[in-house]
Protein backbone atom coordinates (compact mmCIF):
# COMPACT_ATOMS: atom_id res chain seq x y z
CA UNK A 1 0.00 0.00 0.00
CA UNK A 2 0.97 3.62 -0.20
CA UNK A 3 1.11 5.15 3.43
CA UNK A 4 1.23 8.63 4.90
CA UNK A 5 2.67 8.80 8.41
CA UNK A 6 2.42 12.47 10.09
CA UNK A 7 4.77 13.04 12.97
CA UNK A 8 8.17 11.68 12.90
CA UNK A 9 8.74 11.33 16.46
CA UNK A 10 9.02 7.95 18.80
CA UNK A 11 5.98 6.71 17.40
CA UNK A 12 5.52 8.23 13.74
CA UNK A 13 8.84 6.86 12.77
CA UNK A 14 8.91 3.38 14.08
CA UNK A 15 5.20 3.09 12.11
CA UNK A 16 7.04 3.91 8.95
CA UNK A 17 9.77 2.37 9.41
CA UNK A 18 8.11 -1.01 10.22
CA UNK A 19 5.20 -0.62 7.52
CA UNK A 20 8.26 0.40 4.96
CA UNK A 21 9.90 -3.06 6.36
CA UNK A 22 6.97 -4.99 5.12
CA UNK A 23 7.06 -3.95 1.79
CA UNK A 24 4.82 -0.75 1.88
CA UNK A 25 5.50 2.60 0.32
CA UNK A 26 5.85 4.65 3.02
CA UNK A 27 6.11 8.98 2.90
CA UNK A 28 7.24 10.32 6.62
CA UNK A 29 5.66 13.74 7.09
CA UNK A 30 7.38 16.59 9.95
CA UNK A 31 6.72 20.18 10.18
CA UNK A 32 10.43 20.01 11.79
CA UNK A 33 12.39 20.59 8.97
CA UNK A 34 15.98 20.07 10.77
CA UNK A 35 14.78 16.41 11.78
CA UNK A 36 13.55 15.76 8.28
CA UNK A 37 17.07 16.70 6.86
CA UNK A 38 18.32 14.43 9.22
CA UNK A 39 16.53 11.17 8.07
CA UNK A 40 16.99 11.82 4.82
CA UNK A 41 20.31 11.01 5.07
CA UNK A 42 19.21 8.09 7.52
CA UNK A 43 20.44 9.53 10.28
CA UNK A 44 18.07 8.52 13.31
CA UNK A 45 17.16 12.14 15.79
CA UNK A 46 16.36 9.88 18.66
CA UNK A 47 17.62 6.60 19.93
CA UNK A 48 15.95 3.21 19.97
CA UNK A 49 17.39 0.14 19.20
CA UNK A 50 17.14 -0.98 15.63
CA UNK A 51 15.84 1.91 14.61
CA UNK A 52 18.53 3.17 12.46
CA UNK A 53 19.28 -0.14 10.97
CA UNK A 54 15.62 -0.24 9.87
CA UNK A 55 15.54 3.40 8.25
CA UNK A 56 18.68 3.22 6.48
CA UNK A 57 17.63 -0.28 5.03
CA UNK A 58 14.15 1.53 3.84
CA UNK A 59 15.56 4.38 2.69
CA UNK A 60 18.25 2.80 0.55
CA UNK A 61 15.77 0.37 -0.86
CA UNK A 62 13.70 4.01 -1.92
CA UNK A 63 10.45 2.40 0.35
CA UNK A 64 11.19 5.02 2.81
CA UNK A 65 11.12 8.71 1.84
CA UNK A 66 10.67 12.27 4.18
CA UNK A 67 9.40 15.59 3.69
CA UNK A 68 7.96 18.36 5.02
CA UNK A 69 4.91 18.68 2.35
CA UNK A 70 1.81 17.11 3.83
CA UNK A 71 0.35 17.50 0.81
CA UNK A 72 2.96 15.66 -1.74
CA UNK A 73 3.17 13.20 1.08
CA UNK A 74 -0.49 12.19 0.83
CA UNK A 75 -1.16 12.58 -2.63
CA UNK A 76 -2.04 8.48 -3.52
CA UNK A 77 -1.78 7.70 -0.69
CA UNK A 78 -4.12 4.73 0.62
CA UNK A 79 -3.68 5.14 4.37
CA UNK A 80 -2.67 8.08 6.12
CA UNK A 81 -1.15 8.39 10.01
CA UNK A 82 -1.17 11.11 12.41
CA UNK A 83 1.18 10.40 14.84
CA UNK A 84 1.46 13.79 16.37
CA UNK A 85 2.56 14.48 20.01
CA UNK A 86 -0.56 14.94 22.14
CA UNK A 87 1.22 16.62 25.11
CA UNK A 88 -0.38 17.59 28.27
CA UNK A 89 -2.66 20.73 28.44
CA UNK A 90 -2.28 23.27 31.39
CA UNK A 91 -5.59 21.88 32.99
CA UNK A 92 -4.16 17.95 32.43
CA UNK A 93 -6.04 17.82 29.25
CA UNK A 94 -4.82 16.26 25.71
CA UNK A 95 -4.15 19.20 23.59
CA UNK A 96 -5.21 18.30 20.51
CA UNK A 97 -3.63 21.46 18.69
CA UNK A 98 -1.25 18.98 16.31
CA UNK A 99 -3.76 16.35 15.69
CA UNK A 100 -6.56 19.17 14.46
CA UNK A 101 -3.83 21.14 12.50
CA UNK A 102 -2.59 17.83 10.69
CA UNK A 103 -6.30 16.78 10.12
CA UNK A 104 -7.27 19.97 8.72
CA UNK A 105 -4.62 19.84 6.38
CA UNK A 106 -5.34 15.99 5.02
CA UNK A 107 -8.76 17.71 4.77
CA UNK A 108 -7.34 20.39 2.49
CA UNK A 109 -4.85 18.04 0.51
CA UNK A 110 -6.81 14.90 -0.27
CA UNK A 111 -7.40 13.84 -3.56
CA UNK A 112 -9.53 10.26 -2.80
CA UNK A 113 -11.09 8.14 -0.69
CA UNK A 114 -8.40 7.51 2.37
CA UNK A 115 -8.32 5.90 5.56
CA UNK A 116 -7.39 8.62 8.40
CA UNK A 117 -6.18 6.88 11.06
CA UNK A 118 -5.37 8.10 15.17
CA UNK A 119 -2.35 6.73 15.86
CA UNK A 120 -1.66 9.59 18.44
CA UNK A 121 -3.45 8.73 21.96
CA UNK A 122 -6.18 11.25 21.79
CA UNK A 123 -9.26 10.99 24.25
CA UNK A 124 -12.57 9.69 23.70
CA UNK A 125 -14.58 11.25 20.69
CA UNK A 126 -11.40 12.58 19.14
CA UNK A 127 -11.83 10.27 15.97
CA UNK A 128 -15.54 12.34 15.64
CA UNK A 129 -13.73 15.65 16.16
CA UNK A 130 -11.47 14.86 13.52
CA UNK A 131 -13.94 13.81 11.30
CA UNK A 132 -15.95 17.00 11.05
CA UNK A 133 -13.00 18.76 10.47
CA UNK A 134 -11.93 16.54 7.47
CA UNK A 135 -15.58 16.88 6.56
CA UNK A 136 -15.54 20.54 6.26
CA UNK A 137 -12.21 20.69 4.13
CA UNK A 138 -13.38 18.38 1.64
CA UNK A 139 -16.20 16.35 -0.45
CA UNK A 140 -13.71 13.21 -1.17
CA UNK A 141 -15.28 10.26 0.57
CA UNK A 142 -12.85 8.66 3.68
CA UNK A 143 -13.06 6.44 6.81
CA UNK A 144 -11.54 7.72 10.31
CA UNK A 145 -9.83 4.79 11.90
CA UNK A 146 -8.48 4.68 15.89
CA UNK A 147 -5.76 3.24 16.00
CA UNK A 148 -3.87 3.28 19.62
CA UNK A 149 0.02 2.46 19.84
CA UNK A 150 0.73 0.23 22.39
CA UNK A 151 4.76 0.49 21.50
CA UNK A 152 7.25 0.56 24.83
CA UNK A 153 10.10 3.06 24.04
CA UNK A 154 13.26 1.54 24.04
CA UNK A 155 11.81 -1.94 22.79
CA UNK A 156 9.81 -0.17 20.48
CA UNK A 157 10.31 -1.89 16.79
CA UNK A 158 10.55 -5.26 18.60
CA UNK A 159 6.94 -4.57 19.75
CA UNK A 160 5.57 -3.05 16.20
CA UNK A 161 6.97 -6.02 14.88
CA UNK A 162 5.61 -8.17 17.13
CA UNK A 163 2.33 -6.94 19.11
CA UNK A 164 0.70 -8.49 21.75
CA UNK A 165 -2.65 -7.08 19.64
CA UNK A 166 -3.52 -4.33 17.33
CA UNK A 167 -6.75 -2.25 18.16
CA UNK A 168 -8.92 -0.89 15.66
CA UNK A 169 -12.03 1.92 16.07
CA UNK A 170 -13.64 1.78 12.73
CA UNK A 171 -17.11 2.79 12.02
CA UNK A 172 -17.43 2.27 8.64
CA UNK A 173 -16.16 -1.36 7.31
CA UNK A 174 -14.08 -0.39 4.48
CA UNK A 175 -11.74 1.00 6.81
CA UNK A 176 -11.63 -1.37 9.19
CA UNK A 177 -10.72 -3.64 6.17
CA UNK A 178 -7.75 -1.62 4.81
CA UNK A 179 -6.47 -1.63 8.87
CA UNK A 180 -6.75 -4.99 8.75
CA UNK A 181 -4.99 -6.08 5.64
CA UNK A 182 -2.10 -3.39 6.53
CA UNK A 183 -1.53 -5.02 9.91
CA UNK A 184 -1.91 -9.03 8.76
CA UNK A 185 2.15 -9.33 7.58
CA UNK A 186 2.48 -8.24 12.06
CA UNK A 187 -0.28 -10.65 13.44
CA UNK A 188 1.09 -13.69 11.62
CA UNK A 189 1.80 -15.69 14.70
CA UNK A 190 -2.00 -15.43 15.98
CA UNK A 191 -2.05 -11.93 18.00
CA UNK A 192 -5.03 -10.25 17.69
CA UNK A 193 -6.49 -8.03 15.52
CA UNK A 194 -9.49 -6.66 17.40
CA UNK A 195 -11.71 -4.13 15.69
CA UNK A 196 -14.17 -2.24 17.52
CA UNK A 197 -16.28 0.85 17.79
CA UNK A 198 -13.59 4.18 18.17
CA UNK A 199 -14.70 5.32 21.77
CA UNK A 200 -13.98 1.63 23.04
CA UNK A 201 -10.46 1.90 20.97
CA UNK A 202 -9.54 5.73 22.35
CA UNK A 203 -10.20 3.97 25.82
CA UNK A 204 -8.28 0.95 25.44
CA UNK A 205 -5.06 3.37 25.16
CA UNK A 206 -5.80 5.37 28.27
CA UNK A 207 -7.24 2.14 30.59
CA UNK A 208 -4.29 -0.08 29.42
CA UNK A 209 -1.77 3.02 30.36
CA UNK A 210 -3.72 3.68 33.57
CA UNK A 211 -3.95 0.40 34.85
CA UNK A 212 -0.16 -0.03 34.30
CA UNK A 213 0.38 3.43 36.09
CA UNK A 214 -1.59 1.86 39.25
CA UNK A 215 0.11 -1.25 39.49
CA UNK A 216 3.33 0.94 39.82
CA UNK A 217 2.11 3.20 42.25
CA UNK A 218 0.50 0.22 44.39
CA UNK A 219 3.78 -1.48 44.03
CA UNK A 220 6.00 1.70 45.43
CA UNK A 221 2.52 1.91 48.39
CA UNK A 222 3.50 -1.79 49.27
CA UNK A 223 7.61 -1.08 49.09
CA UNK A 224 7.05 1.80 51.97
CA UNK A 225 4.79 -0.17 54.00
CA UNK A 226 7.19 -2.86 53.77
CA UNK A 227 9.83 -0.47 54.75
CA UNK A 228 7.58 0.21 58.04
CA UNK A 229 7.23 -3.04 59.00
CA UNK A 230 10.58 -4.40 58.22
CA UNK A 231 9.52 -6.58 55.05
CA UNK A 232 11.42 -7.10 51.78
CA UNK A 233 9.42 -5.78 49.12
CA UNK A 234 11.39 -8.49 46.84
CA UNK A 235 9.84 -11.51 48.69
CA UNK A 236 6.67 -9.30 48.58
CA UNK A 237 6.82 -9.22 44.41
CA UNK A 238 7.50 -12.50 43.79
CA UNK A 239 5.28 -13.93 45.94
CA UNK A 240 2.25 -11.46 44.73
CA UNK A 241 3.67 -12.45 41.34
CA UNK A 242 3.46 -16.00 40.74
CA UNK A 243 -0.28 -15.47 41.29
CA UNK A 244 -1.38 -16.12 37.77
CA UNK A 245 -4.46 -13.96 37.99
CA UNK A 246 -1.39 -11.07 38.65
CA UNK A 247 1.49 -11.91 36.63
CA UNK A 248 5.03 -10.81 37.54
CA UNK A 249 5.16 -7.29 34.70
CA UNK A 250 5.33 -4.06 35.86
CA UNK A 251 5.52 -4.97 40.14
CA UNK A 252 8.98 -3.40 40.43
CA UNK A 253 8.79 -0.34 43.00
CA UNK A 254 11.26 2.16 42.57
CA UNK A 255 11.03 6.05 42.26
CA UNK A 256 7.79 6.72 40.23
CA UNK A 257 6.65 6.42 37.05
CA UNK A 258 7.62 8.89 34.25
CA UNK A 259 8.09 9.19 30.42
CA UNK A 260 5.95 10.95 27.90
CA UNK A 261 2.78 8.50 27.98
CA UNK A 262 1.96 7.35 31.82
CA UNK A 263 1.98 11.10 33.71
CA UNK A 264 -0.10 12.85 30.91
CA UNK A 265 -2.60 10.02 29.65
CA UNK A 266 -3.32 9.52 33.70
CA UNK A 267 -4.63 12.90 33.81
CA UNK A 268 -6.40 13.15 30.70
CA UNK A 269 -8.33 10.18 31.56
CA UNK A 270 -8.94 11.72 34.94
CA UNK A 271 -10.26 15.29 32.79
CA UNK A 272 -11.72 13.45 30.17
CA UNK A 273 -14.11 11.88 32.72
CA UNK A 274 -14.24 14.75 35.13
CA UNK A 275 -15.79 16.90 31.99
CA UNK A 276 -18.65 14.29 32.25
CA UNK A 277 -19.05 14.59 35.75
CA UNK A 278 -16.94 11.43 36.65
CA UNK A 279 -14.51 11.22 39.71
CA UNK A 280 -12.10 8.71 38.86
CA UNK A 281 -10.94 8.45 42.24
CA UNK A 282 -7.94 5.30 41.91
CA UNK A 283 -6.61 7.52 39.31
CA UNK A 284 -6.10 10.66 41.26
CA UNK A 285 -4.47 8.36 44.36
CA UNK A 286 -2.34 6.84 42.08
CA UNK A 287 -0.84 10.18 40.41
CA UNK A 288 -1.07 11.60 44.40
CA UNK A 289 1.55 8.75 45.15
CA UNK A 290 3.79 9.00 42.03
CA UNK A 291 4.20 12.43 42.93
CA UNK A 292 5.56 11.73 46.56
CA UNK A 293 7.47 8.55 45.27
CA UNK A 294 9.91 10.74 43.40
CA UNK A 295 11.07 12.75 46.92
CA UNK A 296 11.60 9.67 48.62
CA UNK A 297 15.19 9.16 47.21
CA UNK A 298 16.16 12.68 48.42
CA UNK A 299 14.73 11.66 51.72
CA UNK A 300 17.18 8.66 52.55
CA UNK A 301 19.64 10.64 51.40
CA UNK A 302 19.16 13.67 53.82
CA UNK A 303 18.48 10.94 56.34
CA UNK A 304 21.72 9.03 55.84
CA UNK A 305 23.81 12.26 54.88
CA UNK A 306 22.37 14.54 57.01
CA UNK A 307 22.62 18.35 55.00
CA UNK A 308 23.36 18.29 51.41
CA UNK A 309 25.05 21.04 51.20
CA UNK A 310 28.41 20.82 49.50
CA UNK A 311 27.99 17.21 49.51
CA UNK A 312 29.11 15.90 46.18
CA UNK A 313 26.34 13.52 44.81
CA UNK A 314 26.92 10.91 41.78
CA UNK A 315 23.99 10.26 39.61
CA UNK A 316 23.29 7.11 37.20
CA UNK A 317 21.01 7.10 34.93
CA UNK A 318 19.00 10.02 33.34
CA UNK A 319 16.31 8.85 31.06
CA UNK A 320 12.83 7.58 32.59
CA UNK A 321 13.67 4.27 31.44
CA UNK A 322 16.62 2.51 30.21
CA UNK A 323 17.12 2.10 26.34
CA UNK A 324 15.90 5.61 25.29
CA UNK A 325 17.03 9.19 25.09
CA UNK A 326 14.30 10.17 26.24
CA UNK A 327 13.78 12.56 29.64
CA UNK A 328 10.06 13.68 29.43
CA UNK A 329 8.92 13.68 32.61
CA UNK A 330 11.50 11.34 34.01
CA UNK A 331 12.17 11.41 37.62
CA UNK A 332 15.61 12.42 37.43
CA UNK A 333 13.91 15.82 36.84
CA UNK A 334 12.80 16.40 39.71
CA UNK A 335 15.00 14.26 42.08
CA UNK A 336 18.52 16.40 40.08
CA UNK A 337 16.75 19.52 41.15
CA UNK A 338 15.94 18.91 44.53
CA UNK A 339 19.75 17.72 45.09
CA UNK A 340 20.88 21.35 43.86
CA UNK A 341 18.34 23.21 45.71
CA UNK A 342 19.86 21.79 48.58
CA UNK A 343 23.24 22.62 47.62
CA UNK A 344 24.74 19.46 46.75
CA UNK A 345 27.20 19.17 43.81
CA UNK A 346 25.49 16.81 40.88
CA UNK A 347 27.94 14.73 38.62
CA UNK A 348 25.58 12.78 36.37
CA UNK A 349 26.15 10.25 33.74
CA UNK A 350 23.69 8.43 31.54
CA UNK A 351 24.70 6.66 27.78
CA UNK A 352 22.01 8.31 25.78
CA UNK A 353 20.14 10.72 27.32
CA UNK A 354 22.83 13.56 28.02
CA UNK A 355 22.18 15.86 25.09
CA UNK A 356 18.54 15.52 26.59
CA UNK A 357 19.83 16.76 30.12
CA UNK A 358 21.91 19.73 29.10
CA UNK A 359 18.48 21.26 27.74
CA UNK A 360 17.18 20.78 31.55
CA UNK A 361 20.11 21.71 34.05
CA UNK A 362 22.41 23.60 31.83
CA UNK A 363 25.40 24.44 33.45
CA UNK A 364 24.11 23.15 37.11
CA UNK A 365 25.35 19.74 36.82
CA UNK A 366 28.58 18.08 35.92
CA UNK A 367 28.32 15.56 32.71
CA UNK A 368 30.25 12.71 33.28
CA UNK A 369 30.95 10.80 29.88
CA UNK A 370 31.91 7.41 31.46
CA UNK A 371 30.00 5.86 34.74
CA UNK A 372 32.99 5.75 36.53
CA UNK A 373 34.24 9.51 36.18
CA UNK A 374 31.00 10.70 37.40
CA UNK A 375 31.85 8.62 40.32
CA UNK A 376 35.12 10.94 41.89
CA UNK A 377 35.30 12.11 45.09
CA UNK A 378 30.94 11.33 45.33
CA UNK A 379 29.66 11.48 48.91
CA UNK A 380 27.05 9.21 47.47
CA UNK A 381 25.55 7.86 44.11
CA UNK A 382 21.81 7.75 42.86
CA UNK A 383 21.04 5.33 40.60
CA UNK A 384 18.20 6.50 38.98
CA UNK A 385 17.73 4.76 35.88
CA UNK A 386 18.55 0.98 35.63
CA UNK A 387 20.52 0.95 32.51
CA UNK A 388 22.40 -2.86 32.01
CA UNK A 389 25.80 -1.43 32.31
CA UNK A 390 24.86 -0.14 36.06
CA UNK A 391 24.11 -3.88 36.80
CA UNK A 392 27.28 -5.39 37.54
CA UNK A 393 30.22 -2.79 37.78
CA UNK A 394 33.76 -3.22 39.49
CA UNK A 395 32.59 -2.44 42.72
CA UNK A 396 36.43 -1.99 44.38
CA UNK A 397 36.79 0.64 41.59
CA UNK A 398 33.79 2.54 42.40
CA UNK A 399 35.25 2.84 46.24
CA UNK A 400 37.81 3.70 45.33
CA UNK A 401 36.51 6.87 43.48
CA UNK A 402 34.21 7.58 46.02
CA UNK A 403 34.60 9.68 49.07
CA UNK A 404 32.33 7.71 50.79
CA UNK A 405 31.13 4.38 49.68
CA UNK A 406 27.31 4.65 50.22
CA UNK A 407 24.52 3.87 47.21
CA UNK A 408 20.95 5.35 47.17
CA UNK A 409 19.27 2.87 45.08
CA UNK A 410 16.37 4.20 42.89
CA UNK A 411 15.78 0.55 40.81
CA UNK A 412 17.09 -1.93 43.58
CA UNK A 413 19.18 -3.40 41.03
CA UNK A 414 21.56 -4.71 43.44
CA UNK A 415 20.96 -7.23 46.30
CA UNK A 416 21.79 -5.56 49.77
CA UNK A 417 24.25 -8.49 51.37
CA UNK A 418 26.17 -8.69 47.86
CA UNK A 419 26.58 -4.99 48.67
CA UNK A 420 27.66 -5.32 52.38
CA UNK A 421 30.01 -7.95 51.21
CA UNK A 422 31.61 -5.18 49.21
CA UNK A 423 31.48 -2.81 51.54
CA UNK A 424 28.79 -0.22 50.70
CA UNK A 425 26.57 1.77 52.76
CA UNK A 426 23.54 0.50 50.80
CA UNK A 427 19.59 2.02 50.85
CA UNK A 428 17.15 0.74 48.17
CA UNK A 429 13.46 1.14 48.11
CA UNK A 430 11.51 -1.41 50.27
CA UNK A 431 13.72 -3.92 51.33
P1 LIG B 1 7.07 13.04 19.62
O1 LIG B 1 6.95 14.35 20.30
O2 LIG B 1 8.31 12.24 19.74
O3 LIG B 1 6.82 13.25 18.04
C1 LIG B 1 5.81 14.04 17.51
C2 LIG B 1 6.28 14.56 16.16
O4 LIG B 1 5.20 15.20 15.50
C3 LIG B 1 7.40 15.60 16.25
O5 LIG B 1 8.49 15.21 15.44
C4 LIG B 1 6.75 16.88 15.73
O6 LIG B 1 7.66 17.72 15.06
C5 LIG B 1 5.71 16.32 14.79
N1 LIG B 1 4.61 17.25 14.50
C6 LIG B 1 3.87 17.99 15.36
N2 LIG B 1 2.96 18.72 14.69
C7 LIG B 1 3.10 18.42 13.38
C8 LIG B 1 2.45 18.85 12.21
N3 LIG B 1 1.46 19.75 12.23
N4 LIG B 1 2.87 18.33 11.03
C9 LIG B 1 3.88 17.45 10.98
N5 LIG B 1 4.54 17.00 12.07
C10 LIG B 1 4.15 17.48 13.26
O7 LIG B 1 5.79 12.20 20.09
P2 LIG B 1 5.68 10.61 20.28
O8 LIG B 1 6.33 10.20 21.53
O9 LIG B 1 6.04 9.94 19.01
O10 LIG B 1 4.11 10.48 20.51
C11 LIG B 1 3.17 10.70 19.48
C12 LIG B 1 1.81 10.21 19.96
O11 LIG B 1 1.84 8.81 20.20
C13 LIG B 1 1.34 10.85 21.25
O12 LIG B 1 -0.06 11.00 21.21
C14 LIG B 1 1.69 9.81 22.29
O13 LIG B 1 0.88 9.88 23.43
C15 LIG B 1 1.44 8.53 21.53
N6 LIG B 1 2.21 7.37 22.00
C16 LIG B 1 3.50 7.52 22.36
C17 LIG B 1 4.23 6.41 22.78
C18 LIG B 1 5.66 6.55 23.21
O14 LIG B 1 6.18 5.59 23.78
N7 LIG B 1 6.33 7.65 22.96
C19 LIG B 1 3.62 5.15 22.79
C20 LIG B 1 2.30 5.03 22.37
C21 LIG B 1 1.60 6.15 21.98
Amino acid sequence: MKIAVVGTGYVGLVVGACLAETGNDVTCVDKDEAKVRLLRKARVPIYEPGLTELVGKNTAEGRLTFTTQLPKAIKGAQVVFIAVGTPQGEDGSADLQHVMAVAKQIGKAMDGYQVIVNKSTVPVGTAEKVRAVIRRETTHPFSVVSNPEFLKQGAAVDDFMKPDRVVIGAEDPRGAEMMVALYQPFTRTGAPIMVMDCASAELSKYAANALLATRISFMNEIANVCEVFGADVDRVRQAVGSDRRIGTSFLFPGVGYGGSCFPKDVKALVRFSADRQYDFKVLKAVEAVNESQKRVLVTKMQAHLGSLKGKTIAVWGLAFKPKTDDMREAPAIPIIQALIEKGAKVQVYDPEATKAAKLIFGTKVHYATKSYDALRGADALAIITEWHEFREPDFPRMRKLMKTPVIFDGRNIYQPQHMKAHGFTYHSIGR
